[in-house]
């Protein structure tokens, strides 16, 4: 640290100035630099022997123009945040010559020893601050997107079909389009529980939940667990009876990977009953309504021996 045509600091306020941890820097009323503490020697890779006396703006050219040049003309104390702007002296980590450069929070006061006036500079190293506030917002936005999905399966989970429905629906409201929904529940999964225990029960319900997810093809579908071993599929632009289609494809695919049921199960494999309903202005305008009207279909279909599809207005 040097100290020039300033009062001589005492021993000890001297020591206390090297150890803060920040970067101080005073500046005469021409802006010669009369103290620069350790802090600065290791971020500029300049001793302060050498900038002593020189001009601030000699030392740093660039700050010439910066709201750390508009700080030092003013008689109040300023505080520059750093913003989205450049940090606005060329200071790096101790030790590093090209690293990158610290984010900084300056403040620069004004004051008078009672003859000269003198204005103090402080930079702070906020990088670590800034990091934290990056890694916060990541952690934030993927606790958003994690808690649109369901753990087990992967898929988006009854939340998101809550609101891609709810978004579905005043789309097709808006312009006069169509909208299906397709509600899915596996046959007879109690028993398949029941025979290949809890733990296999999951890995069916995955294998399910995947399965369907790679049928939907377009990016506007949605396939979602909607609770238990029932799933839904909202089908945006989308006809009755080309959801009919669609639900018939998804059933053979699903009973075509050929997991093994219980033997108490109708089949010998893994099957799906599927109530197709679609979007009516009239009739079927509302969320709650559009899944009543799938899930009576979805109980037909049960009804009628499972492993089949039933189309909302089909005679059962
Ligand atoms: P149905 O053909 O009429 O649909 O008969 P079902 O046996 O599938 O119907 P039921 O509603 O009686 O049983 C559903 C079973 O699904 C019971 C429940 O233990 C099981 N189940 C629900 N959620 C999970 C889950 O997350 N993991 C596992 N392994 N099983 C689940
Ligand atoms: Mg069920
Ligand atoms: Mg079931």
């Amino acid at each position: 640290m040097i100290l020039a045509k300033a009062e001589p600091a005492t021993d000890l306020s001297s020591h206390a100035l090297n150890l803060v941890d920040c970067g101080l820097i005073i500046v005469d009323a021409d802006h010669r630099i009369v103290l620069w503490n350790s802090w600065m020697v290791s971020r500029s890779a300049r001793a302060a022997a050498r900038v002593a006396g020189e001009s601030l703006f000699d030392v740093f050219p660039e700050l010439r123009g910066s709201r750390v040049e508009s700080a030092l003309s003013g008689r109040q104390a300023t505080r520059i945040p750093q913003s989205q702007s450049r940090a606005p002296f060329p200071l790096r980590e101790a030790g590093s010559f090209d690293g990158a450069r610290i984010d900084q929070a300056v403040t620069v006061s004004p004051f008078d020893d009672g003859k000269a006036h003198f204005w103090m500079i402080e930079i702070r190293d906020i990088s670590g601050t800034l990091d934290r506030e990056r890694q916060l917002l990541d952690h934030a936005e993927a606790l958003r997107a994690r808690s649109y999905v369901d753990g087990l399966t992967g898929i988006a989970n009854r939340r998101y079909f809550d609101v891609a429905l709810d978004r579905e629906l005043r789309r097709a409201q808006r312009l006069g389009g169509a909208l299906s929904l397709l509600m899915m529940d596996i046959d007879s999964f109690k028993a398949y529980n029941d025979h290949f225990g809890h733990q296999q029960g999951d890995g069916c319900l995955t294998a399910v939940a995947q399965a369907l997810a790679a049928m939907l093809k377009r990016p506007a579908d949605v396939a979602a667990r909607y609770g238990g071993e029932e799933f839904a599929a909202i089908l945006p632009d989308t006809t009755a009876e080309q959801a009919r289609v669609h639900a018939e494809s998804i059933r053979a695919h699903v009973a075509a990977l050929g997991l093994p049921h219980s033997p108490a199960a109708a089949r010998a494999h893994v099957t799906l009953s599927i109530g197709v309903a679609s979007y009516d202005k009239e009739r079927l305008n509302t969320a709650a309504g559009l899944i009543e009207a799938a899930d009576k279909g979805l109980y037909a279909a049960k009804r009628a021996g499972r492993d089949r599809v039933v189309v909302d207005g089909d005679a059962t």
